[in-house]
């Protein structure tokens, strides 16, 4: 297991994000490692933009995670991992710290999921939908793609090589952020395609609050990406909340016992971004390899 563990910075705001766990870098060419640090790095621009001129965590993390929905490389929006059918069933969750959620699991119809979820957040009374229709997509005023918009040449490749079994069940590049801003307001975001080859109908842990996404105020906001099930099985973000929250066990030690007790025992990988009320970050990972970018003093990191 690897733990970054960074001290609070003094701008009154924190922001780290992820591209996902399940890449396997030595696999990848420069170029594509290169597209991944260009794509976290721009997304990550875009949030400490909103939160360095006193915007919510809120916005910060659903424009964060827009950019990195929209770049084809991380399985998220254009560029998700697909499922069995050779479809894309696109999951995405948010939180705010104050207690407030909204998800989608197996959507198809809006172009950036990240931005679906906060409307069932802000406009609807529920928490999680599934399959939303197209005709709530744009009576919410969201943009409307065909199918076809999510599915690149390169995923296509993917799903072959996998089900001819030339490649083992990779995934990688699901998309998160979790930030606090100069309020003291916590956020946590989530989105993704899930695995590669999954069933039709398969919903990961990245759209169940609790599991891959939580947020709550004055403690900690959480975003897990990984194999998905154990994540399900461990409650995994909201684990690190109750050991800090109850046990008043420090961010960095949560973090790591909960991959430990939920992640290691059930032999499966991941990693996940947390940030504490206090502004400390902490990214760690018991996979291979973990892409993500946070800023250390001053100093963007890009982890790949
Ligand atoms: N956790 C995601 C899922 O199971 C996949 C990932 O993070 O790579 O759907």
């Amino acid at each position: 297991m690897r733990v970054f563990d960074i001290p609070a910075g003094d701008t009154g705001y924190a922001l780290v994000l992820h591209g996902g766990a399940g890449g396997r870098v030595k696999e990848f060419t420069a170029e594509e490692q290169q597209a991944y640090s260009v794509g976290l790095s721009a997304a990550f621009n875009v949030g400490q933009r909103v939160l360095e001129a006193g915007g919510t965590a809120l916005d910060a993390v659903c424009l964060t995670v827009e950019q990195l929905e929209n770049n084809p490389v991380f399985n998220a929006g254009c560029g998700a991992a697909l499922t069995a059918k050779g479809e894309a069933e696109l999951d995405a969750a948010v939180m705010t710290g104050n207690g407030s959620a909204g998800a989608v699991a197996v959507s198809r119809h809006a172009k950036n999921p990240i931005f679906l979820a906060r409307k069932v957040l802000e406009e609807s009374e529920h928490v999680l939908l599934v399959s939303p229709s197209e005709a709530l997509v744009s009576s919410w005023g969201l943009e409307v793609v065909e199918p076809s918009y999510f599915v690149t040449d390169s995923r296509q490749r993917q799903l072959e090589a996998v089900q001819s079994k030339q490649l083992a069940g990779s995934r990688h590049g699901t998309v998160g952020a979790v930030a606090l801003d100069k309020q003291g307001n916590l956020a946590a975001a989530t989105s993704t395609g899930g695995m590669v080859n999954q069933h039709e109908g398969r919903v990961g842990d990245t759209p169940i609050i609790g599991a891959g996404t939580y947020a709550r105020d004055g403690v900690v906001a959480v975003s897990c990406t990984g194999t998905g099930e154990a994540f399900l099985e461990g409650a995994v973000a909201h684990e690190i909340y109750a050991r800090m929250r109850y046990a008043g066990t420090t961010l960095p030690e949560a973090v790591s016992a909960t991959i430990t007790a939920e992640l290691d025992t059930r032999d499966a990988d991941g990693g996940i971004i947390a940030v504490g009320a206090d502004g400390r970050i902490v990214v760690a990972h018991n996979s291979q390899d973990m892409f993500a970018a946070y800023c250390d003093a001053g100093n963007l990191v890009i982890l790949t």
